[in-house]
């Protein structure tokens, strides 16, 4: 489903990532773990076409997608890719439902609340819909970004640190839902975590030393 070859990326003369090889199959839980500044999140950014490496390159199936204009790598995005961050990143002064739904608007699709009701049904979260973020809890506000994540049923999810933020018991309810969506959704995730509990849940767990990944 997708695959990067040969990534690098510097900054200021500082070279993070010097050259990664992967390949994510469908339906795969993928972990990403590696000291703090190892490049995880520079290689996330990547996967995710949020940044652009200084060589190589990312294939989705076999399309390159460098070679995509802004617009189009844009409408690729908010279709086949979903975003889950440390920082849920939900707008504040929107519901949870309304929040859930703000990609399938800039997609500009019918039926958004429907699918919104749907996902926030299998996340326990029917009854909170039209709560604002300030009004949920930490889990319950990372579930709604899970969901905003799904809305647009995007082939792969990649999440930056999901539990993070959150206490024990709703970081284990997270990591678990991410596998229940896996088992039941066949939706595919890459996952990087200093979590070594999800980490070690996962498929497969690569790991980014020095530059490349070693394991
Ligand atoms: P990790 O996620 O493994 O903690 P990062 O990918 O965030 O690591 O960062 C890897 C290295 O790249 C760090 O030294 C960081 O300071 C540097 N870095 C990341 N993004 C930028 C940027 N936009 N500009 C300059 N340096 C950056």
């Amino acid at each position: 489903m997708l695959k990067a070859e040969g990534i690098h990326k510097s900054y200021n003369g500082l070279n993070v990532l010097k050259g990664i090889d992967l390949s994510i199959k469908e339906s795969e839980v993928v972990s990403i773990v590696g000291s703090s500044g190892a490049g995880k999140s520079t290689l996330l950014h990547i996967l995710g076409t949020l940044d652009k490496p200084d060589k190589g390159g990312v294939y989705f199936g076999d399309k390159e997608v460098s070679s995509l204009s802004q617009k189009r790598l844009s409408q690729f995005r908010n279709e086949q890719i979903g975003f889950i961050f440390q920082f849920h990143n939900l707008f504040p002064e929107f519901t949870a439902i309304e929040n859930v739904c703000i990609p399938a608007y800039i997609r500009g699709v019918k039926g958004a609340e429907k699918r919104a009701t749907e996902l926030l049904k299998i996340l326990g979260l029917l009854d909170r819909k039209d709560h604002k973020p300030s009004e949920l809890s930490g889990g319950e506000q990372q579930r709604v970004s899970v969901a905003r994540a799904l809305i647009n049923d995007p082939s792969i999810v990649f999440a930056d640190e999901p539990s993070g933020n959150l206490d024990s018991q709703s970081a284990d309810d997270l990591h678990n839902l991410f596998f229940d969506l896996r088992n039941k959704m066949g939706q595919t995730f890459v996952i990087v975590t200093h979590n070594m509990e999800l980490a070690g849940m996962a498929d497969r767990k690569l790991e980014i030393k020095d530059g490349i990944i070693t394991s």
